[in-house]
């Protein structure tokens, strides 16, 4: 009997796609069940009655919402042998999970014939991920015109900071991609680039065989993609399934944005938008899935395609390969990377952790640029068991190759948090709540990344360690709003102000400090506090006033 299937996965917002999720999809869908995908809390969904429901978990420190979207489907009438909750935090935090919601989690892969109660042999992890649950939600992964997958799992190393050896603890040294792509381009058409999650594919013995492979599904150096013909792959689908709402959905948005695109673009295509209201295919009362509007599409795709497949944009774009978990510097031998240069690979990512493996991470970027990979990436993580020196020295050391070598390398600086913190406040022994929060104002500026050019890294994060020092201690307003509070001079006072207190030595400058570091600049106690450690306090609260800040733009245009 046809099963009633909810997934869920919890609100937050996430580039990647819910892979489990779409694997589990795909296997009920295989049983002939009705999938439900949704994202977040729902009281229609809560109020339905389901034979099973799965909640998918990502990072510990998701735990408040993940915790309320368990307990929130726990509410639908459903047995708790039939609920089911995996994905990371899950497997990570499994015993407080289990204890605050009552709800055994799932453990690591569903890579066993018999995971999940099933009765049968099928492998979840080793299904085509079911696409279509993305095109019945509203919200719109980054990612998805990406092949996503793995082509080994695990890795060999243990790092302290790391949840991989929980989540995947045998290392799989090959998993064959081509077929399951073969059946992503039959169903959903092909996509444009592969992103890898791979956690080491440096480590694979079968490293070799993972290139050929990625050449053979067309991702060569220079790689060209053209998209299919979308509607019609969603049309011939509809006309075999008349309730593959998932179909009917991308047809309907694809109609809307080529419309809406073209148009813009000034190219008449009032025919098509005369099409598509004639036969009524975007009224409101479409809505309603199913029959009608396939028979209103029958009688409008003769006219439609012929002017979508004319007008549509079918320029050959760029192609890229990409193992976006980073590759390990310790394992990148020159052979290994004159076959990373025969892919299409963008960016090449390197991790950079430590200030010690600074020689191996400049030897493997000299590497690099020898077999002319010019794009690269890499995660620097801070707040660990770092300085602010040693992150400031890592970065200058990616802006510095990328002057010598003529490189463009983008800098992720990626916060330390322990893989079982249920939030995002930990600090690191060598940080305070101060310098995190400099770092994330700094990076808030530049959408998370570090520019590749000299003179962006310097306007960010200084020419030197002392001006970084200087920022890590700045008012996050004078770091905002940097030229304006320069030009109003709010930034000389504030620095005059410290270089005071310090040149006292009293012991004020580190009662001063020990505010600054607290980032609290509300609770600021009057009666033990020197009062010119208060005149300098003051900076630390709110003294651009947006308003200023925008006339003061406008003056400038
Ligand atoms: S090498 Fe990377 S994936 Fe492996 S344990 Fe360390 S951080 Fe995790």
């Amino acid at each position: 009997m046809k099963k009633e299937i909810l997934l869920i996965e919890p609100n937050y917002r996430n580039k990647y796609p819910p892979l489990g999720l779409m694997k589990i999809s795909a296997y009920h869908k295989l049983k002939g069940d009705n999938v439900t995908f949704y994202k977040g809390c729902s009281k229609k969904l809560q109020a339905k009655k389901w034979d099973r429901i799965y909640v998918a978990t990502l990072f510990s420190f998701y735990w408040k919402q993940t915790i309320k979207t368990i307990n929130f489907y726990k509410r639908c009438e459903i047995k708790t042998k039939n609920f089911f909750v995996g994905g990371i935090l899950a497997t990570t935090m499994f015993d407080e999970l289990y204890k605050e919601t009552g709800i055994k989690p799932v453990k690591g892969l569903l890579d066993k014939p018999n995971d999940l109660g099933k009765k049968d042999e099928i492998i979840i992890d080793k299904l085509t991920p079911d696409y279509d649950i993305l095109e019945t939600i509203d919200y719109v992964y980054p990612t998805n015109n990406s092949y996503i997958s793995y082509m080994t799992r695990g890795c060999c190393n243990h790092c302290k900071f790391c949840a991989v050896p929980y989540l995947e603890p045998a290392y799989i040294d090959y998993i064959q991609l081509k077929d399951q792509i073969k059946d992503i381009n039959n169903r959903y058409g092909e996509k444009r680039d592969l992103l890898l999650m791979d956690n080491n594919v440096l480590a694979s013995k079968q490293f070799d065989k993972i290139i050929d492979e990625i050449l053979e599904l067309g991702f060569e150096k220079g790689a060209k993609y053209r998209s299919p013909n979308l509607f019609e792959i969603y049309y011939n689908r509809l006309s075999k399934h008349y309730s593959d709402i998932a179909a009917e959905n991308k047809i309907k948005s694809l109609l809307n944005e080529f419309s809406q695109t073209r148009l813009k673009k000034k190219v008449v295509l009032g025919e098509f938008q005369s099409y598509i209201s004639e036969f009524g295919l975007l009224d409101d009362d479409n809505k309603k899935y199913g029959k009608r509007f396939l028979t209103k599409l029958h009688s409008a795709y003769p006219h439609l395609n012929p002017i979508y497949e004319k007008y549509r944009n079918k320029a050959p774009r760029n192609r890229f390969i990409d193992f976006n978990q980073g590759i390990d510097a310790r394992l990148l031998t020159q052979a290994k990377m004159k076959r990373l240069s025969e892919i299409n690979i963008k960016p090449l990512r390197i991790a950079f952790d430590n200030i010690k493996d600074k020689d191996i991470y400049k030897e493997k970027i000299r590497l690099a640029a020898e077999f002319s990979i010019k794009e690269l990436s890499n995660y620097v993580l801070y707040n660990f068991i770092d300085t602010p020196k040693d992150l400031y020295d890592r970065l200058k050391i990616n802006i510095d190759l990328n002057e010598e070598l003529n490189l463009r390398i983008f800098s992720f600086p990626m916060k330390y948090i322990p893989i079982t913190d249920k939030d995002r406040t930990y600090i690191g022994e060598h940080w305070n709540r101060k310098y995190l929060r400099t770092i994330q104002a700094i990076l808030n500026v530049t959408h998370g990344a570090v520019m590749p050019r000299q003179d962006f890294f310097e306007k960010a994060f200084g020419k030197s360690f002392n001006e970084f020092e200087k920022l890590l201690l700045m008012p996050e307003d004078y770091i905002i709003y940097r030229a304006y509070s320069k030009e109003k001079c709010l930034t000389d006072e504030w620095w005059n102000r410290i270089e005071s207190i310090r040149s006292k030595c009293n012991g004020t400058f580190d009662m001063a400090l020990e505010v600054i570091y607290s980032n609290d600049f509300k609770n600021i106690p009057t009666k033990e506090i020197d009062v010119s450690v208060h005149d300098l306090l003051e900076h630390y609260k709110n003294r651009v006033k947006l308003s200023d800040f925008n006339n003061w733009k406008e003056m400038r245009k």
